[in-house]
């Protein structure tokens, strides 16, 4: 069976394997194609798909955004967009505009509760433009203001805690419409880790439905048999079509491999051509 990973992060996002490194750990695992789908940001495409070609790996340029829905972040995730489409690349801008605002107001609040850490250390964790709260959560665990970075979260990090301040984001609406006018194909990510029950994800599902929803990720790496089964049906009923994906984040999330997810996840190649008919509609 050829089997692809259609949910796949890389160093320009919190993945650790860059993209090239990507294309060559996917050909190790004889995987026959993979998504891209780096938070909020497209700058690995380009390294990814010229990989990708010299190794006879087909790639899939993706994306995944961080959604507002009622009082959660939920994802959407992005695939066969224009990465290059400037509208597309002009949104991408402004939810980067609005982290560095957020991230700003954060270092404030953590420097008031007397903790001695700047922008430059922050830069420095995160080695790269993009800084998340994972990249706090690291440098307070290094610089001893937290035993472990769960514990950064718990005391600092998380919603209601100190440290707090929430970053603004574009309703899932918004970031379906964003992913067709880049000529791609939008999808709900993971229905069951944003703790809703079934009647609420059933919910969530048609009101996105609604809104232009393509599709749903049905097959997961923490899914269980009955999740899996659940959101199939689901997709079903309102004609979504199915992607899956590990989520792999290289050692970011140690337990979830590439493809394999936590170990016996198979995701087969004719999704990828149930989603190409969909895009030539
Ligand atoms: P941000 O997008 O900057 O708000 O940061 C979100 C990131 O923080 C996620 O992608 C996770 O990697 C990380 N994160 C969120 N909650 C936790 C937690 N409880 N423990 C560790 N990391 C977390
Ligand atoms: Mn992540
Ligand atoms: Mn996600
Ligand atoms: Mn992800």
């Amino acid at each position: 069976m050829k089997c692809i990973d259609l949910h796949v992060h890389s160093s320009s996002s919190d993945g650790t394997l860059s993209p090239r490194e990507l294309v060559l750990y996917a050909k190790e695992k004889n995987l026959a194609a993979f998504a891209l789908t780096d938070h909020d940001v497209v700058d690995g495409i380009e390294e990814a798909l010229a990989e990708g070609q010299k190794q006879g790996i087909e790639i899939v340029p993706g994306i995944e955004l961080a959604a507002q829905y009622q009082d959660r972040e939920i994802h959407i995730l992005g695939f066969f967009i224009d990465y290059k489409d400037p509208y597309f690349l002009e949104r991408l801008q402004w939810i980067q505009k609005e982290r560095k605002r957020r991230n700003q107001k954060m270092l404030e609040k953590l420097n008031d509760l007397g903790f001695d850490i700047t922008l430059e250390e922050l830069k420095s964790v995160a080695g790269k433009d993009l800084i998340s709260r994972a990249h706090f959560g690291k440098l307070l665990q290094e610089k001893g203001y937290a035993a472990t970075i769960t514990d950064a979260f718990q005391l600092y990090l998380s919603p209601g805690k100190a440290a707090y301040v929430q970053r603004e984001v574009y309703s899932p609406k918004e970031c379906i419409h964003f992913i067709h006018e880049a000529k791609g194909l939008a999808v709900l990510a993971h229905p069951t880790l944003y703790d809703l029950s079934d009647e609420e994800i059933k919910d969530l599902i048609k009101i996105l439905k609604a809104e232009g929803l393509d599709g749903i990720e049905a097959i997961y790496s923490l899914y269980t048999n009955e999740e899996e089964a659940k959101l199939r049906s689901w997709a079903h009923h309102y004609n979504l079509f199915i992607t899956g994906g590990s989520d792999f984040h290289g050692k970011n999330k140690r337990q979830i491999d590439l493809g394999t997810g936590r170990g016996n996840l198979k995701i087969p190649y004719e999704l990828l051509e149930e989603m190409k008919k969909r895009l030539k509609k």
